[in-house]
Order: structure tokens, then C-alpha cells, then sequence
């Protein structure tokens, strides 16, 4: 960097903008660096530790066999963009035109941030559940929206209504779902949804779904397909990826799906971001997505046992747990404890002296105090990593 001559010789263009200083690096990952430094389990970054499906992974072999190793079509390789569209209509969406209403982009993550740049202009609002993924804080700031809260109260995480319909107003641009939720573990029932929509239709607002954990559902919970709501297949953009409900996170594969006109702007970001998700994977993805039921019944029924068994552990080691009932989180309270509230500490503290990572709930709240006696274990993990675990908090954390 050249030394500024305007301020006496200093390096002053050597610092970030001002957008970037608004937000911290994530705490999720920063968790993942700590725990490998210590030796810990690593319950903080959801993250599945089992492999991924076999015939999924011979398809990505294959592709890569068959030197398909250049750029795919930008907003995303047809055959993939073809086998969403049978996806999403045959769980409980509807048909979508592949050709003008996908998107495939690299993982959910890339897809929030192509969709908000799209469809966000500067201060217009954009309404947040909270706790909230953690990503929704930076990606407002990015895209220049101005985020409003509306909190989901525990322990069942339900929302006030009249908070919601508060938050509408001619500013409004959209309103961010993500259902089954991270980190709460809810899942939006219908009547939830359909007030949300009729909000949505009210006031002419987006609704911006993160479905990314669809598959992931316990007991009698039901996933509900925003998008299926009357009225809504033209305010809705569903966002989801391969990640998860195919144990992939690191494949980097996600999509878009939305009205013809919204995909226009969407792919027009989507593009200048990243040009494209990966071509082989975007080809192997198209295997995924066919899988038969008994794919989606088998992770169901995994993900209940990994779910019972960690959270029978934290009961058994003394913690407040919530029981999901989507997702793979637990959150955990930990008022009772001697740590005065301070959710960094006692997670420090559970990865330096106990072994296992949690996530601190302040990560999850705008105003770090409303997460402060809250901690987040995920669970995509293998039975025995999970039992270890919970032996390790019943040793003791006091
Ligand atoms: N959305 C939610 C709600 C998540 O929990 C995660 C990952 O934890 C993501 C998006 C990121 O998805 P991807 O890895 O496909 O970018």
C-alpha cells in the first residue's frame, strides 16, 4: 500500500471498509478453530462427521472422470436446475420452470447474499426472526438492508403476532423464514406461515425461505412449503442446497427458486458473485435429488437417534435443553450455573476444560445480552461422537 500523502504519510487506505468493520468474524467458525486447537469435540459448527451418501459421491467421481472440469452455464448446469424442479414438485412444492426459475449457487450461503443484493436496495428493512442463523446479520449489512427483529420466544419459540404485524411497514422489503429453524430447532407450523403470508400479501413483501434443513423433522412435525401458500408463489424465493440432507456442506452446492422476474436479477448477482457452483458436483447433485423415499426416511430416522442421544446426554449432565423439533441443534440454558450470564466464557470454557464446543447464544441475538445464558450444541454426528460428548459434560463443567 502507498503511504496517503494527505495524512501526513500514514497507510490509512490500509484498513477495511466501514461495511466489513460492522460485523465480527463468525463465532460458529471461530468455535471450530478453538475446539481443534483444544482437542475438543466439535458440537459448535453443524457439520455432519459420517460420510456422504456412497452413489452420490461415485456420481462426483464419475463427473470428474468424464473431464467435466469447466464452467457450467452460469445459473447453473440443466440437468442439475432439472432435477431440483423434480425435487421440489414431488415434497411439496409445485413445478417450477427449470429454464426461468432456478438457480444454483454455491450452497445456501451464496444463495442469501445473490438474493438479497437482488432484491434489496439500500434502507429498505428487512425482517429477521431472532436468535437467527448467524449469517443474516452481515448478509443485511452487505446487501445494505436495514434488518428488524421480531423475537421468537422460548421455549417453544413461538412469535407474537402483533410484534410481526409491528414490524410491516412501507419500508418493508422482505422477511427472511428459515424453517425447520437454526439455531432454535422450531418448525413453522402452518397457522404460523399462513399470518406471515397474509402480512406478505398485505404489504406487497418478499418472503425469503432458508429450507435448508426440509428433511431434517422429529416427532410429528410437518415442513410446510412457504411458497404453496395462496398468493404466495410470487412473493416467495426458496432457498435451500445439498448440505445438509445430503451431508455435503463442503460441496458448496445450493439453489434459488423464484418467480421468473426476481430469478432474472437474482442470476445477474448470483453470476458477478461466483459465475457458478462447481460442475461436477452440480452434475452429481442431480443423482441426489432423485433419490428414492426411503433415502429421506433413513436420514430422518438417524438424525432422531443422534438427536435423543445428545439430548439425553445434556439433561443428564445438568443443562436446560430444548428439544427440536427440526434441524440438528439443541439449545441450551445455563442460568442456573455460576458463569453471570457470560455465554463466551462458559463455552471458552466448556472447550478448555471439558472437552466438547458449543457456540455461544449471543451469536445469535442482535443485542448480545438476550443469548447471554444460552449455549448451541449441534448434533450431525456419529453416535459415538455424541456419547462421548455427553459423558464428558456428566464428568463435570461446574
Ligand atoms: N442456512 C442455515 C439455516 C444454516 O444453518 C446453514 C449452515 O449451517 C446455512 C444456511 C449454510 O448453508 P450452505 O453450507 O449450503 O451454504
Amino acid at each position: 500500500m502507498i503511504p496517503d500523502a494527505r495524512r501526513g504519510g500514514r497507510f490509512v487506505k490500509a484498513r477495511g471498509s466501514i461495511k466489513a468493520a460492522r460485523f465480527t468474524e463468525s463465532v460458529i467458525r471461530e468455535m471450530t478453530r478453538l475446539a481443534s486447537q483444544h482437542g475438543a469435540i466439535n458440537l459448535a459448527q453443524g457439520f455432519p462427521d459420517f460420510p456422504a451418501p456412497a452413489a452420490l459421491k461415485e456420481a462426483a467421481v464419475q463427473a470428474i472422470r468424464d473431464d467435466m472440469n469447466q464452467y457450467a452455464i452460469t445459473w447453473g448446469a440443466r440437468e442439475c436446475r432439472q432435477a431440483i424442479a423434480r425435487k421440489f414438485a414431488r415434497f411439496g412444492g409445485f413445478i417450477v420452470d427449470p429454464e426461468r426459475e432456478i438457480t444454483v449457487t454455491c450452497g445456501a450461503t451464496e444463495a442469501m447474499i445473490a438474493t438479497l443484493l437482488a432484491v434489496v436496495d439500500p434502507g429498505d428493512e428487512v425482517i429477521i426472526f431472532e436468535p437467527f442463523y448467524e449469517n443474516y446479520g452481515p448478509d443485511s449489512i452487505l446487501s445494505g438492508a436495514v434488518p428488524r427483529f421480531v423475537s421468537l420466544r422460548a421455549p417453544d419459540w413461538s412469535f407474537d403476532p402483533d410484534d410481526l404485524a409491528r414490524a410491516f411497514n412501507a419500508r418493508t422489503r422482505a422477511i427472511i423464514i428459515n424453517t425447520p429453524n437454526n439455531p432454535t430447532g422450531k418448525v413453522f407450523s402452518r397457522a404460523e406461515l399462513d399470518i406471515i403470508a397474509g402480512l406478505c400479501r398485505e404489504h406487497d413483501v418478499l418472503a425469503i425461505t432458508d429450507e435448508i434443513y426440509e428433511h431434517i423433522l422429529y416427532d410429528e412435525a410437518e415442513h410446510v412449503v412457504l411458497a404453496t401458500l395462496p398468493g404466495m408463489r410470487e412473493l416467495t424465493i426458496t432457498i435451500n442446497a445439498l448440505s445438509k440432507t445430503y451431508s455435503v456442506t463442503g460441496w458448496r452446492v445450493g439453489y434459488i427458486i423464484a418467480p421468473a422476474d426476481l430469478t432474472a436479477s437474482i442470476r445477474k448477482t448470483h453470476d458477478f458473485l461466483t459465475v457458478g457452483a462447481p460442475a461436477p458436483l452440480q452434475a452429481a447433485a442431480a443423482t441426489a435429488l432423485d433419490f428414492p423415499d426411503s433415502y429421506y426416511e433413513d436420514l430422518r430416522r438417524g438424525y432422531v437417534e443422534r438427536r435423543d442421544i445428545l439430548h439425553n446426554g445434556l439433561l443428564a449432565a445438568g443443562l436446560k435443553a430444548n428439544r427440536p423439533q427440526g434441524a440438528y441443534y439443541i439449545m441450551a440454558d445455563f442460568s442456573d450455573l455460576d458463569f453471570r450470564g457470560d455465554d463466551t466464557a462458559f463455552a471458552h470454557h466448556l472447550i478448555t476444560e471439558v472437552g466438547v464446543a458449543p457456540v455461544p447464544g449471543s451469536s445469535f441475538f442482535n443485542n448480545p445480552v438476550d443469548g447471554a445464558t444460552i449455549i448451541r450444541f449441534c448434533f450431525p454426528k456419529q453416535h459415538a461422537t455424541l456419547i462421548e460428548a455427553g459423558q464428558r459434560l456428566v464428568r463435570g463443567y461446574r
